[in-house]
């Protein structure tokens, strides 16, 4: 059986993935720590977005801008007038609450009770609402669905108003209104602010991507499921530039192609679809998001989006620096170059910390085994986690079978043998059955038995997490064998 999202937390937490931010002071909200595995884990995933974007992809190269940008980067971008979400308090709970937030779960209320239609008649009349910031109106549809509060249960509503996300600090020693920065709502801006330095150094003709992992915050009104929605998390943006007119099919292209990698990741079909926005952001043109299915439902773990020239227009405004890219293919159309112009955008916007976390949710499993034969048969439950070997923290665990009749040293020989490709531990300490355990809990999809017969014939027994399955094989041939089952 799959757990919950209670489940999840306390293993997270239990096994080193993910602690609560400064706990031994009760915790700071939504803003988490990850811990031995869970770093091991979060970095093999950044890797291979890397992988998957910059070095699968000629015409895809990387950065890594500052969190602190120029302030009028915010303004240009939108951030400072429009990056707010609606917000709404309850009179008798005094709770706060996110007003979309209240009519989504609604939404998912009524998609859960095969109302469908009535799901989507809500979203999009609050789309509607949103994108024609008639936040009176927003309350009214509070009221009409008779929302209430899920703390007090009642009805009693603040009006709705908008609250700015984004943080803000002093730079340097004089604190005047002149020295206010921000902290990065998104990582995209870095990007863009780079475009042409970018393309430039790198020789890049259009269409070209840049690819950015790094820290954004947000002050979120809630803090709610975990490190779903957190105030300080991170991100892994891809923004790609294309000549206008192309940008319909590179949306399609970029779509596609992230779905696939999902996939290949380990998340199912059938927990993955695609999520078209019923509110556009102010500078998108179309919008969609891959959900993927977690314990509290289909939520968004990426967004791709067709933000058109909005973002390097608004910075060529603003700076007063031309942000113009000559093309010189021809045109067939004209014969001639399509010249100067500024390129149109996709986007694709995946957070680290969401794919960690559908990425436990989908690994975590409870299940019924059978062990022994016979009379000595026995049945148990056990926790592990299928997580794929790309991505687990541990790839293989080497135990000698007893402490003694050098099989610790020559466990450790194996160890040095892997370890310079792949993170391998040597474990020694108890019975073989709770070293598996262990093993099983963190996700290592391999466990290497050193017995006496290694000794004689360098043969070693190889466990499999999932099937419990033992196959016998040459130490000679571990190398290759992990390294196959950790490529994608
Ligand atoms: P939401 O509607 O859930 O607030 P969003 O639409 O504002 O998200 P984007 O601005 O499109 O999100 O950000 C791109 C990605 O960054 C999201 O798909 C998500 O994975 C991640 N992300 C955004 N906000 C947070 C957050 N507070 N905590 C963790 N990840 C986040």
């Amino acid at each position: 059986t799959e757990g919950t999202l209670a489940d999840i937390v306390s293993h997270a937490k239990e096994y080193g993935f993910v602690f609560p931010s400064s706990e031994i002071y009760d915790g700071l909200a939504a803003v988490y720590d990850y811990g031995p595995n869970g770093v091991e884990l979060k970095n093999n995933l950044k890797q291979l977005w890397w992988k998957a974007m910059t070095q699968l992809n000629q015409n895809v190269v990387g950065i890594d801008a500052a969190i602190f940008m120029h302030p009028l980067t915010w303004k240009a971008s939108g951030h400072v007038d429009g990056f707010s979400d609606p917000m709404i308090d309850n009179l008798d709970s005094k709770k706060r609450y996110r007003a979309d937030v209240l009519l989504e779960d609604k939404a998912a209320e009524y998609e859960k009770n095969g109302e469908l239609a009535r799901a989507e008649t809500l979203l999009a009349e609050m789309g509607r609402l949103l994108t024609a910031e008639d936040l009176a109106g927003v309350k009214q549809l509070i009221i009409d669905e008779q929302i209430l509060c899920p703390v007090s249960k009642t009805g009693n509503w603040t009006d709705v108003r908008q609250f700015n996300l984004m943080f803000s600090t002093q730079v340097g020693a004089v604190a005047d209104d002149s020295s206010k920065i921000y902290l990065r709502p998104e990582t995209a801006q870095g990007i863009f602010v780079n475009f042409l330095n970018v393309q430039k150094s790198a020789r890049q003709k259009v269409p070209f991507g840049i690819a950015q992992i790094g820290k954004a915050f947000r002050n979120e009104i809630v803090a709610r499921q975990f490190i779903f929605r957190m105030r300080e998390f991170e991100q892994m943006e891809m923004q790609f530039f294309v000549r206008p007119g192309t940008e319909g099919e590179w949306y399609e292209t970029w779509k596609a192609t992230r779905r696939r990698w999902h996939e290949a990741l380990g998340l199912p079909a059938d927990k993955l679809r695609f999520h078209d926005h019923d509110k556009l952001a102010h500078y998108a043109k179309a919008a969609v998001d891959i959900e993927y299915e977690f314990p509290f439902g289909f939520k968004e773990i990426e967004g791709i989006h067709s933000r058109s020239d909005f973002d390097l227009t608004q910075h060529q405004t603003l700076s007063r620096k031309k942000q113009n890219y000559f093309d010189n293919d021809v045109n067939p159309e004209t014969g001639k170059p399509y010249g100067n112009y500024v390129p149109y955008v996709v986007e694709t916007s995946v957070g680290a910390d969401r794919l960690f976390l559908a990425t436990l949710c989908q690994a975590f499993q409870e299940e019924t085994i059978v062990e022994g034969e016979g009379e000595e048969q026995k049945t148990k439950t056990r926790k592990l986690l299928r997580l794929h070997p790309a991505v687990a923290p541990v790839k293989a665990a080497i135990f000698p079978l007893v402490k003694k009749d050098g099989l610790p040293e020559k466990a450790n020989e194996i160890y040095n043998s892997l370890r310079h490709d792949f993170r391998v531990v040597v474990e020694e300490k108890d019975s073989i059955g709770t070293r598996y355990t262990r093993q099983d809990l963190i996700g290592t999809p391999f466990c290497i038995a050193v017995d006496h017969q290694t000794l004689e014939d360098e043969t070693v027994t190889v466990r499999h997490r999932d099937s419990r399955e033992q196959t016998r094989m040459p130490v000679s041939a571990l190398r290759s064998y992990i390294g196959e089952a950790v490529s994608l």
